[in-house]
């Protein structure tokens, strides 16, 4: 039998403020987004604690509650908001197409990629295997289980520190783990690491190998100055050095650069491909912030109204 395929105007892949952001201003110009999730509905901030730097929240929100907060403002305007991952698209002619979880196929006029980013990890085999044994990406999410205990963390970034502060209210001690002689963090970030007497920063110190059969019961670090091992007398051990963009799906099909970020139009959210325009963390890794990227969002959604109403 030969099924009719849904065709829709605007496809937005991904749900972070950036895709919410496209699928609030698509809808609000009539242009009916079908919004599809990915994964991890809601994106990053699902798995982040307070957010005290997004204007509109003079007292912080919890990122899934805005999250939540992004998806109702969505709907309320008529964004259909569906739970799936775009697992292909093929964007060779327009209309272009899309594939659902490897099983449903849509075509659409435009699409809005926002998919993010997401944790890298250190790459090492007792990593993989104690991965949610004790190893995590997430310390707000994981945090809680060890609460009481004496943890580990890798990383010199913001997010290494914000974990590491987060972690040292509810774990007995910290070790963070820094590969350099200085943090990459924000000063005030820095400030707040190392006046905290609960984290205990190991500067020029690698992770050799994460420790334990069943559950994670130490680290092994070593020293990049001096060569000196130890092993570190911890229960759980975060990762926490940066993150990927989610734009496997597009390689190959729409410019990137060397590290996977989709190119855009200086000023814009144009792609290469006429039609597909790229918004949020999977287009930029300068700025990487829940406002910056609802901004791009807005940018794209008006982006594909444009190029819409040029064609008609
Ligand atoms: P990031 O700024 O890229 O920092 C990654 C950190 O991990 C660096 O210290 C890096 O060391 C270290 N690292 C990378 N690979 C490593 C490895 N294999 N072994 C050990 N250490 C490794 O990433 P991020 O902290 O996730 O922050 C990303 C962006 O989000 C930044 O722009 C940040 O400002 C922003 N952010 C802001 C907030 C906030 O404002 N509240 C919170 C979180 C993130 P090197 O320095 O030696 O490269």
């Amino acid at each position: 039998m030969n099924q009719e395929i849904e065709r829709v105007k605007v496809l937005i892949i991904g749900s972070g403020p950036a895709g919410y952001t496209a699928a609030i201003y698509a809808s609000r110009a009539g242009l009916s987004p079908v919004l599809y999730t990915g994964a991890q509905p809601g994106g990053q901030l699902t798995i982040t604690n307070d957010v005290e730097n997004y204007p509109g929240y003079p007292d912080g929100v919890v990122g899934p509650q805005m999250m939540e907060d992004f998806r109702k403002q969505a709907e309320r305007f008529g964004t259909q908001v569906r739970y799936g991952v775009v697992t292909a698209v093929d964007l060779g002619t327009r209309p272009f197409r899309a594939t659902v979880d490897d099983s449903k196929s849509l075509i659409a006029d435009t699409i809005i990629i926002s998919t993010g980013a997401s944790a890298k990890w250190l790459g090492i085999e007792s990593e993989t295997r104690l991965n949610g044994k004790g190893v995590s990406a997430c310390a707000v999410c994981d945090g809680f289980f060890f609460r009481g205990k004496e943890v580990a963390i890798v990383g010199g970034g913001d997010t290494a520190c914000e974990e590491a502060s987060y972690l040292a209210n509810i774990c007995k001690k910290v070790y963070m783990l820094v590969r350099r002689d200085e943090l990459r963090a924000s000063q005030i970030m820095q400030k707040r690491v190392m006046n905290n007497p609960k984290i205990e920063i190991l500067w020029n110190h690698e992770t050799e190998e994460i420790l334990g059969e069943e559950e994670v019961t130490g680290v092994r670090v070593k020293s990049n100055r001096s060569g000196e091992e130890k092993v570190l007398a911890v229960e759980a051990f975060f990762v926490a050095i940066g993150h990927q963009p989610n734009t496997s799906i597009f390689e190959g099909l729409v410019d990137m650069d060397a590290n996977g970020y989709i190119q855009t139009v200086p000023g814009t959210t144009r792609t290469n491909i006429p039609g597909v325009f790229a918004c949020g963390d999977a287009q930029d890794h300068e700025y990487r912030q829940a406002v910056t990227a609802a901004g791009t969002g807005c940018m794209a959604a008006l982006d594909a109204e444009r190029f819409l109403s040029a064609e008609e």
